[in-house]
């Protein structure tokens, strides 16, 4: 009779540590794949990719994520370049017409943080050259882009300035230069308009691609952008 008892508590302990353990297991799995799919609608919704995701063989010089820039501070803690996807793929499309012509793209700056550019504004408030935080620059909307141009083993070629360069000789009409230096300025602009983005007066460097400029303005910091977007990291 005892032994039956202890088969009886046996069998029905068994019983129910096996109910908890697949209950326990089901409700894993399901959190797992409901992590998945939140992970991946982000990805869609998420405004923002990686550049070099886009556009491998493209040269960065973040110049904000180093000292080397005008606020003599490091203000990105990455040297990563975001923009918008459409005005990605629309960049890709200017590298590759202007490696036909022996030229890449070398970009300075990219999507900028709206915390980033209030920070600009306190050092240069002067709408030429650092847009106005009250409006909001076309880099915290992730459509503009810095840009200089390299040859095809990525070494600098001839321009009007080095950039943030914030003199008259930096203006796109400005003419005191040598050939090459205006000759590489127009062949950046011509590449550069012929797939959509617009240029300004005072930056030889700067775009921003005309169809995205009624976007957002954005501040989501660098890391956060990394943690949604698939990087190299
Ligand atoms: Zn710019």
């Amino acid at each position: 009779m005892r032994r039956l008892e202890r088969w009886i508590i046996t069998g029905i302990s068994l019983v129910f540590l096996t109910s908890i353990f697949l209950y326990v297991r089901t409700g894993e799995e399901k959190s797992a794949g409901e992590e998945a799919q939140v992970a991946s609608e982000t990805r869609t919704q998420f405004p923002l990719v990686e550049v070099k995701e886009v556009i491998p063989d493209i040269i960065l010089d973040i110049r904000y994520a180093t000292a080397d820039n005008f606020t003599g501070k490091v203000l990105y803690p990455s040297a990563d370049c975001f923009l918008l996807e459409e005005a990605a793929l629309a960049l890709k499309a200017v590298q590759d017409d202007l490696k036909e012509q022996g030229f890449r793209l070398k970009i300075y700056d990219g999507y900028r943080p709206f915390s980033v550019q209030k920070k600009m504004w306190e050092v240069m408030p002067n709408p030429n050259y650092v847009a106005d935080p009250q409006k909001g620059s076309m880099h915290n909307r992730g459509c503009a882009v810095d840009v200089g141009l390299a040859d095809m083993e990525g070494r600098d070629v001839e321009m009007p300035t080095e950039f943030d360069n914030f003199t008259e000789k930096a203006h796109r009409d400005y003419q005191h230069l040598t050939a090459d230096a205006i000759a590489h300025r127009r062949i950046l602009k011509e590449a550069m308009e012929r797939r959509g983005f617009a240029s300004i007066r005072t930056e030889w460097w700067h775009f921003s691609f005309k169809a995205s400029q009624n976007k957002p303005v954005l501040n989501i910091p660098f890391e956060a952008v990394k943690s949604v977007v698939p990087g190299r990291n």
